[in-house]
């Protein structure tokens, strides 16, 4: 099965095409479609199945489907919360690299750092964000930015997240998305507590389930 198959758009093939991806992974394969589709997904998928293209590539692309069929301010539209900068900083990186050829901005908020370069970036309208739980919030908090136009929901690694004692920040940030939505939630663990965040936020997602065997790695070997 080639990304051709997937109905992907000819910009985002072209940026595969130039990072020498040539077939999904099995997260891709089975995510894609049910994202292009506009259903939620509850993934179980460790770092290293491809799990960032699998959810960057439908947002991407009903993003500048979206933006084609009428113009729109750039204001967040889509929202993905990560539990460390590291993470963070790689899904940016992703979400720049598959959306070269699309005229959607992207940017990522952590902290440890100083805010200002990221309030000036923030101002320059951005449609897709990247963030971690405690400077997204303590951002909102300061009415830097809002998320009343996000239709697009990501958790990665929620386990992490609740490991790191997050959960709470979370909550928080999703009382203040609205509720028509396309909500993701990827773990590389389905623990009680994820499952009943899930079983909160998630609107009858589809389950989506790779084992660490079936990791891209794996894949290239074969
Ligand atoms: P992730 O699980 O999202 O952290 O991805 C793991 C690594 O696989 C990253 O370095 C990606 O750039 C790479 N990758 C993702 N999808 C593919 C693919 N379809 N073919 C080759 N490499 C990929």
């Amino acid at each position: 099965m080639k990304f051709q198959e997937l109905q992907i758009i000819e910009p985002i093939l072209s940026a595969l095409k130039s990072k020498e991806y040539e077939v999904p992974t099995p997260i891709q394969l089975e995510s894609i479609p049910i994202l292009l589709n506009g259903e939620d997904i509850l993934g179980s998928a460790q770092t290293g199945t491809g799990k960032t293209a699998a959810f960057a590539i439908p947002i991407l692309q009903n993003l500048h489907q979206e933006k084609q069929k009428q113009k729109s301010p750039r204001l967040i539209k889509a929202l993905v919360l990560a539990p460390t900068r590291e993470l963070a900083l790689q899904i940016h990186d992703n979400f720049k690299e598959y959306g070269k050829n699309l005229n959607l901005r992207t940017t990522v908020i952590y902290g440890g750092v100083n805010q200002s370069k990221q309030i000036k970036i923030l101002n320059q309208g951005i449609d897709i964000l990247i963030a971690t739980p405690g400077r997204l919030l303590d951002l909102i908090q300061q009415k830097k930015l809002t998320l009343a136009n996000v239709s697009y929901l990501v958790l990665d690694e929620a386990d992490r997240m609740l490991d790191m004692g997050f959960i709470k920040d979370v909550r928080k940030i999703i009382a203040m998305i609205p509720k028509t939505r396309q909500t993701m939630l990827f773990s590389a663990t389905i623990p009680k507590a994820i499952m009943s965040l899930a079983n909160e936020i998630l609107n009858q997602p589809k389950r989506v389930q790779v084992s660490p065997e079936e990791a891209m790695i794996d894949k290239i070997v074969q």
